[in-house]
């Protein structure tokens, strides 16, 4: 989309074996995957990872922000004094 930048991160909570939780974290643009395990924060290719890759880590948590870009908008004095109230 023109004029808008979209930042998305894409995360998974994988329980490991021991019960600890970790946070693997995927990179939309190229698929690569981080986890936040030891072995992971080694660079290591964990079980996290391949667990997320084999679609047994459940539903993501997938955030989408949007940022329009600035502009200007050209807007009524009338509808300016009314947004400016509303910022009480
Ligand atoms: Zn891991």
């Amino acid at each position: 989309m023109q004029g808008q930048t979209i930042t998305r991160s894409i995360r998974y909570h994988v329980t490991g074996s021991t019960g600890d939780a970790y946070v693997v974290t995927v990179d939309p643009r190229d698929t690569r995957t981080a986890c936040s395990c030891p072995a992971g924060s080694f660079g290591k290719d964990c079980k996290h990872q391949r667990a997320v890759r084999n679609g047994e880590a459940g539903r993501p948590i997938v955030r989408c922000t949007t940022r329009p870009a600035p502009r200007t908008v050209s807007v009524s004095p009338a509808m300016r004094d009314f947004a400016a109230a509303l910022e009480l």
